[in-house]
């Protein structure tokens, strides 16, 4: 795509951007205590004294979570670390009651990677993955029930997340924004991750830089935490990265710090200096030892991988005639992916495609259904598919076969022989209908016949109402022309 570019009078400044975003681990139970993860449930219910950081309750590593870290390294095309250390970053919160956050700083489990996103105009960007470590989650403060009192909720305390660190490889808000939706495609394929931002399952923290066009090296960089949509975070970086041109232009300095982003205004404000990675004083967590996992470990997780996002968009632009942007939207979504592939199988896939992306996206919207609550069956849309190309119904009757099917659920073909919808193909029957269209219309003939040719599409439709749609449309237009010669 063209470069994102902030132009002044005087210079040409591009934006540098990298994410760091903290994926909510789908387990049943949290990374270091038995305790259930469920969401929704009434506040400290699901805390064990691990979760509250009782003292001398000692963590254990839950290995579901493990399992579903390398998973998700593996979909991130990323090295595998079969050595892995746990360490404690400290720093106080009401909400960390340990004093501390058990994460993973100088070995995390998982290494470098890459990632493909699929950029509007169809074209795709290589975005490199730094690093992805897990860690446990912290409680939540409670500030809007009592105008003078915090409350803590620790239900959340202890979840585990994978923290996926990208290289500064963003030049504008739209390939940060197509990286979010790419990653979350990614880890709700693998089911490691539900990647619901809104209730913050998925977060987003957001570092931005500029230089010049030609600018070797990287200022200083500022960072927005936890912004909670794909919207957001694609504004965060536009206001942010003007703001620090305008700070250059106008002769000031930038200075390393942790900003707020809101969203109704769309600018940043500071939170805090940006504390640095001593200031935490990590050291290596005492109750836990090193995770050192085996070879036949990684490769049985590999053996449980799904096709993700960007094979099976390959094999339906190769196998099934897709484009790739009819491939991307089908792909976004395993289950729509699979419903694509049942409608498909034994029809016209471009067209099956085309259906399910015009129509029926249309219908599930428009009646405020989720995918799995479709009346109408995938196979359906491949035989409704079928009956057009091979001309058993027109196009247009094919379009009320299929409000039929979304009311009833039914198959195409019943429908068409019920309602008697087969298309008349039948040239003697549709010959007596053009003759009495012309002998009930003689002054649009004699206008035909004096050269306003364009007339003969009025033609057409009269005798398509007259047969209530079901000539064959190609046949008509051949007799008109023919009869009006
Ligand atoms: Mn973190």
């Amino acid at each position: 795509m063209a470069g994102y570019i902030i132009e002044t009078k005087e210079n040409k400044w591009e934006v540098i951007c990298g994410l760091e975003i903290h994926c909510q681990i789908i387990s049943k139970s949290k990374m270091f205590s038995g305790a259930s993860t469920v969401f929704g449930a009434d506040a400290n219910e699901h805390v064990s004294f691990v979760d509250a950081g009782m003292p001398g309750m000692l963590p254990v590593l839950n290995e579901r979570c493990v399992h579903q870290a390398v998973k998700t390294g593996l979909g991130l095309n990323a090295k595998i670390n079969k050595y892995s250390q746990f360490s404690r970053k400290n720093y106080f919160y009401a909400d960390l009651p340990q004093g501390y956050q058990i994460t993973q700083f100088q070995y995390p489990i998982v290494g470098e990677g890459k990632v493909l996103i699929n950029l509007e105009d169809g074209t795709t960007k290589e975005i490199g993955i730094e690093r992805m470590h897990i860690e446990q989650d912290a409680g939540k403060s409670i500030h809007d029930i009592d105008p003078k009192k915090t409350f803590i909720d620790l239900n959340r305390a202890g979840v585990g997340l994978m923290e996926i660190v990208t290289k500064p490889d963003f030049r504008s808000p739209e390939e940060a924004g197509a990286f979010l939706k790419k990653l979350r495609s990614i880890v709700r394929y693998l089911e490691t991750c539900d990647g619901n931002m809104d209730e913050g399952s998925m977060r987003c923290d957001v570092n931005v830089s500029v230089r010049k066009v030609g600018e070797e090296g990287y200022r200083t960089r500022c960072e927005m935490k936890n912004v909670n949509s794909v919207k957001f975070v694609m504004s965060a970086i536009e206001n942010e990265a003007k703001r620090h041109v305008e700070v250059y232009e106008n002769g000031g300095k930038i200075e390393q710090e942790t900003r707020q982003f809101d969203p109704l205004t769309g600018q940043t404000k500071v939170m805090r200096k940006k504390e640095f990675a001593h200031d935490y004083r990590y050291f290596p967590e005492p109750d836990l030892p090193p995770l050192v996992l085996t070879d036949e470990y990684i490769e049985d997780i590999r053996k449980e991988m799904v096709e993700l996002p960007d094979a099976k968009k390959e094999r339906f632009i190769k196998d099934m005639g897709l484009t790739p942007y009819d491939a991307d939207i089908l792909c976004e979504n395993k289950e729509v992916a699979a419903f694509f592939e049942k409608a498909a199988q034994g029809s016209d896939g471009k067209k099956v495609a085309n259906w399910i992306m015009g129509d029926f996206f249309a219908m599930l919207k428009a009646r405020h259904l989720e995918l799995e609550q479709s009346p109408i069956k995938p196979e359906n849309i491949g035989k409704l598919v079928n009956l057009i190309n091979s001309n058993v119904i027109s196009g247009n009757i094919g379009k009320e076969v299929f409000q039929i099917m979304a009311e009833t659920g039914e198959e195409p073909e019943k429908i068409v022989e019920e309602k008697g919808l087969k298309q008349v193909t039948d040239t003697g029957a549709i010959e007596a209908i053009v003759d009495q269209v012309i002998a009930d219309n003689p002054d649009n003939v004699a206008a035909y016949k004096a050269g306003k040719t364009a007339l003969a599409g009025w033609f057409v439709g009269q005798v398509m109402k007259a047969s209530k749609g079901k000539a064959n449309p190609g046949i008509v237009n051949k007799m008109i022309a023919e009869k009006l010669k």
